[in-house]
């Protein structure tokens, strides 16, 4: 069994071979699909040519089948979508809206695994947040 990424609104599944498609909108309301690479950690970014953003720039992320914001409750400047890995395990991904920034959260009960250069900027906030 692969691992599965879901819209956490529609638990429609959101990845296609290696990549996980999105809808995005950004900061000047342009609209377009990116995908991400299914690989925690890796930033590699597939998206139309023309459809262009800065980086620094915050996108929001929606659903390509819900069209539901894929927002976390924890932090504006993060994403939210579910993950099931190969042993059926459920987690969330937690990653960062803003381009070119890269800072991923894996989380499920207490547990985090983090990945990413940037990966510190919102750890005591999760950190925090996680301790309720
Ligand atoms: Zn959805």
């Amino acid at each position: 069994m692969n691992i599965n990424y879901q819209c956490p609104h529609c638990n429609g599944y959101l990845n296609v071979n290696d990549y996980i498609l999105f809808s995005v909108r950004t900061a000047d309301h342009k609209v377009g699909l990116i995908s991400l690479h299914n690989e925690l950690g890796n930033y590699a970014v597939q998206k139309h040519p023309e459809f262009e953003y800065k980086e620094g720039e915050q996108l929001d992320f929606y659903c390509p089948i819900c069209h539901s914001e894929l927002a976390s409750e924890v932090h504006k400047k993060l994403a939210k979508i579910i993950m099931i890995d190969e042993e059926n395990s459920e987690f969330e991904i937690l990653f960062s809206r803003v381009a070119g920034e890269k800072s991923t959260y894996k989380i499920v009960g207490e547990t985090m695994k983090i990945f990413g250069d940037d990966s510190a900027e919102y750890l005591d906030f999760l950190n925090l947040s996680m301790n309720f």
